[in-house]
């Protein structure tokens, strides 16, 4: 099939590499010239597993091709797909202007019944306003075609986001299109031979489901920090308390780990936006509310910490941090845990050696050149004449460090675990204090 995706993000570059993969041939849009420029070059713009292989061998392959040039590749896609972002507005609503853009351009352009998949995540009622924006535009042309507007919301994971694409748990379709839901059960049945993946539904269940999804992933989070905030003050490990609740299946051991709180370009935004779809339509969203404000609070937690630890005195102080990214095995720093830490050791005084394996390029893209801010080529390096560690990102080689070293190393030899990922008893064996999140230790 010929596919169009606009917007080449985490979404879109996978989304389009993964149907190149099966076969198809994609024309990728992005508005951000230097990017399409880049991957015409062959040079990835995100980090994610297994991405440069596939797109390198696809785009060789002549089955994915990027552009700027919106006409051709309107007339290139049987689908055209909608990828591009939706980040928070001031408000908290999500800012819909990228997708309305694409809307508007896709009608300005189209010459052929076409079929509109939304990806972006938006608030319920979004796909009506995409068919209307697209029916002005050709309106205002003078011409009369046919097309579908279809809610395909994406859940793929940063970090796991290629392997997400070809082996999705679910391919939610919101369509009452008959026609249009053949179309993406062709496109999408390579992805979907060991079982039948597709959860089909009106469009406006579809735009709410990727909402619902991410909130209650959130709500998660949020809940285990609360229990570890008790924890801590009740002299409980939050750890102990984890498996022990996590054995009940209905329960589940799966996203139940206490930590610095969330970030990421979804979670934070889309539950502050399903608040805001609640408000416009007459609902206090109250667990929503408080699901944020706990987020809120926890991304303080490893702050209050080490200022704690060091009597609230922070000037002059050098600490190491480990891990910038918001999670493992990504680059992304957007709205990340260690934003909120970086910037208040800075406000504190406090000089930062950091170290990440993906996101220092991102870090520098933010951050610029700063004193206070030493990016390290090595986790080791970064530790060398801090006086503190504070563990923000758990990604794996930070798991099993050699603690002798660290003792020896650090001037103040004291571990910040913000992701629970250390034994306390083998951390203060090595002769290093140890603060963990819920672990027992009130404050
Ligand atoms: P992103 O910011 O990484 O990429 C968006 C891309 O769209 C950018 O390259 C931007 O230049 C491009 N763009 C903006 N306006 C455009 C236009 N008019 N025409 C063509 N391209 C345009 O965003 P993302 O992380 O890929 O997210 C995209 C959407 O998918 C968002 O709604 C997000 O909430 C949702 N989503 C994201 C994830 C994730 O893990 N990142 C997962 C599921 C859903």
């Amino acid at each position: 099939m010929n596919v169009t995706v606009f917007g080449t993000g985490y979404v879109g570059l996978v989304t389009g590499t993964c149907l190149a993969e099966m076969g198809n041939t994609v024309v990728c849009v992005d508005v951000d010239a230097a990017k399409v420029e880049r991957l015409n070059q062959g040079q990835i713009p995100i980090y994610e597993p297994g991405l440069e292989e596939l797109v390198l061998a696809n785009h060789a392959a002549g089955r994915l091709a990027f552009t700027t040039d919106p006409a051709p590749a309107i007339a290139h896609g049987d689908v055209i797909f909608i990828a591009v972002g939706t980040p928070p507005d001031e408000d908290g609503s999500a800012d819909l202007r990228h997708v309305l853009a694409v809307a508007r351009t896709i009608g300005l352009h189209l010459g052929a019944a076409s079929i509109i998949v939304n990806k972006s995540t938006v608030p319920v009622g979004t796909a009506d306003r995409v068919r209307d924006t697209i029916a002005a535009a050709l309106r205002e042309r003078g011409v009369d075609i046919g097309f579908d507007v279809v809610s395909n919301p994406e859940f793929l994971k940063e970090g796991d986001a290629v392997n997400d694409c070809m082996r999705p748990d679910r391919i939610v379709i919101g369509s009452s299109s008959p026609a249009a839901v053949a179309v993406l059960r062709r496109l999408y049945a390579p992805f979907n031979r060991n079982h039948d993946r597709i959860v089909l539904m009106d469009v406006r269940s579809a735009e709410l489901t990727k909402y619902a999804a991410n909130a209650m992933l959130a709500t998660k989070i949020s809940f285990m920090n609360e229990m570890a905030n008790i924890a801590e003050r009740v002299g409980a490990d939050i750890e102990l308390v984890r498996h022990g609740i996590g054995s009940d299946p209905r329960i589940g051991y799966h996203f139940i780990y206490p930590g610095v709180g969330y970030g990421g370009s979804c979670f934070p935004k889309d539950v502050q936006a399903l608040d805001r779809i609640a408000r416009d339509h007459g609902y206090t969203a109250r667990l929503l509310q408080s699901v944020e404000q706990v987020n809120a609070a926890q991304k303080n937690r490893l702050f209050e910490l080490i200022a704690q630890h060091f009597g609230g005195n922070l000037a002059g102080r050098t600490i190491a941090l480990w891990g910038l990214a918001f999670k493992p095995n990504t680059d992304d720093m957007r709205e990340a845990p260690s934003r909120r830490l970086l910037e208040q050791l800075w406000q504190a005084g406090a000089t930062v050696r950091a170290y990440d394996p993906e996101a220092r390029e991102e870090a520098r893209h933010i951050y610029g050149e700063r004193a206070d801010l030493v990016l390290c080529e090595q986790a080791q390096q970064a530790v060398a004449g801090a006086d503190a560690l504070a563990v923000v990102t758990e990604w794996k080689a930070f798991r099993s460090p050699d603690f002798k070293r660290l003792a020896a190393t650090l001037k103040q030899p004291v571990i910040f675990d913000g992701r629970n990922i250390y034994d306390p008893a083998a951390v203060e064996a090595a002769g290093i204090a140890y603060y963990g999140i819920g672990r027992g230790r009130s404050v």
